[in-house]
């Protein structure tokens, strides 16, 4: 009996090890490189998620300030304060990968 639960263990033991190691490999062969800009305006911009500025959400406005790489729409909560922010993370991040 005791033989069995050891064997049970071991042989699910390792299958969740390998199972480990092969969702490990998995991620950082399909993994996304974020831009950090967008995490760094994320953090600038309001968070109210309310749409104002055309975009569906405040990391929208991000992603698609970070591809263009210029401030050419304003979030109307935030106002100046956040937009000199913003100004401030696409200038520093300029030349970057842009991935979204
Ligand atoms: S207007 Fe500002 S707070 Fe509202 S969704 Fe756009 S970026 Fe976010």
């Amino acid at each position: 009996m005791i033989k069995e639960i050891l064997t049970a263990v071991a042989v699910l033991g390792s299958l969740s090890i390998l199972l480990g190691i092969a969702i490990l490999i998995t991620m950082k062969v399909f993994e996304v490189k974020r831009d950090p800009a967008v995490d760094e305006m994320m953090e600038a911009l309001p968070g109210v998620n309310c749409g104002a500025c055309g975009f569906p959400g405040c990391e929208q406005f991000a992603v698609e300030m970070a591809k263009k790489g210029e401030l050419y729409k304003v979030c109307p909560v935030g106002k100046d304060a956040v937009a000199i922010k913003l100004r401030e993370i696409l200038k520093k991040h300029k030349g970057e990968v842009k991935n979204g």
